[in-house]
């Protein structure tokens, strides 16, 4: 059967004019003439025969059970696991992409999932719901919102991992519906962002700030990459926008950078990561590092200091939390620990 005839389901967001087609799901704002037959610059969404269609509607690229942990989330549900997929495609284009050869190429085999049978698979096993992740989840719209009630339905958790380019409407609707969420904030700067991902900068801002003050979870990833966003003057201020505006609570994930793709600077430094680490926990309580094995993972209690959540690769034990709080102090940590 041919992609996105699964389900003859109503696009979103696509909106009509004298010229043709216009898509309002992201900033992208792709455009599609009358009558044509075009995908958008995403892949999953254009126009067929002159009509929207959603040709990567439940087309799944993969779909593993995972560690929580590996979202990255380290506050939410710790030591838990969840059932993972994505789309393949994505509305950036970073030249640095980790997972380029399902999110930037055309014909990635895929597997459809439908909306009622992806609620049963993320509720089995050991599984706590389901995450959007590995490609960009946002350019799914239609397909979360039809696929996270079921979810929740069964009890199970919704999980989003997004670069966070997303028009404001459709992002307010997706919080509704899911309960926690992984932005990556790729650089400080505009500038890196219009350069070697295709995105703006505030659009993301914009997405963390809505988020902050909604009722998900959130946190945030940084990717660090050598001689592109590794100014710790820039970090310095991000640091401090990230703590003005989300609290110091906020969990960021401070990620190594591997050569992928079309970039091909060396690896990111261990001391590059840790100077990082020590600037950023200036203004915020919990900063980890990943993509690296380094034993610095642990949660500590923000008021006493006694471990409370120890993490050695995908190992959990949170032996020093008792419902959300501190062990030695009875802080109430900064953790979702049950939904
Ligand atoms: S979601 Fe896809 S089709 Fe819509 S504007 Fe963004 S890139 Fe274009």
């Amino acid at each position: 059967m041919e992609k996105g005839q699964h389900m003859m389901r109503d696009p979103e967001w696509f909106m009509e004019d004298e010229k043709g087609w216009k898509c309002l799901l992201c900033p992208r704002g792709c455009s599609f003439k009358s009558n044509s037959s075009t995908l958008g610059h995403c892949r999953v969404r254009g126009l067929k025969d002159g009509k929207p269609y959603l040709p990567g509607y439940g087309e799944c690229v993969s779909l593993i059970v995972d560690p929580i942990e590996k979202k990255p989330l380290y506050h939410f549900l710790p030591g838990s696991s969840i059932l993972s997929t994505g789309p393949a495609g994505c509305n950036l284009t970073c030249d640095f992409c980790q997972n380029w050869s399902i999110s930037q190429i055309r014909s990635v085999p895929t597997r459809y999932i439908s909306p009622d049978d992806l609620a049963v698979m993320s509720m089995t096993g050991k599984s706590r719901g389901i995450a959007f992740t590995y490609t960009e989840p946002t350019i799914w719209f239609e397909y979360i919102a039809d696929s996270a009630p079921l979810v929740r339905s069964r009890g199970g958790v919704v999980v989003m991992v997004s670069n966070g380019e997303i028009n404001l409407d459709p992002l307010l609707q997706l919080i509704e519906i899911t309960d926690a969420w992984n932005i990556d904030l790729k650089s400080w700067s505009d500038d890196f962002y219009k350069r070697l991902c295709g995105g703006r900068r505030d659009t993301v801002l914009q997405t963390i700030k809505t988020l902050a003050a909604s009722s998900c979870h959130l946190e945030i990833t940084f990717l660090i990459i050598p001689e592109e966003n590794d100014d710790p003057v820039e970090w310095k201020e991000m640091a401090q926008w990230i703590s003005g505006e989300c609290g110091a609570d906020t969990v960021l994930h401070i990620s190594r950078y591997f050569p992928r793709y079309k970039l091909r600077q060396e690896s990111t430094g261990i001391e590059t990561l840790l100077k990082a680490r020590e600037i950023f926990s200036e203004k915020l309580h919990h900063v980890y590092i990943g993509n690296v094995s380094l034993e610095k993972s642990n949660t500590f209690c923000s008021s006493c200091g006694a471990l409370c959540i120890e993490r050695s690769a995908w190992f959990v034990s949170t032996e020093g939390m008792l419902n959300g709080k501190c062990v030695s102090c009875g802080h109430v940590l900064s953790i979702v620990h049950e939904i």
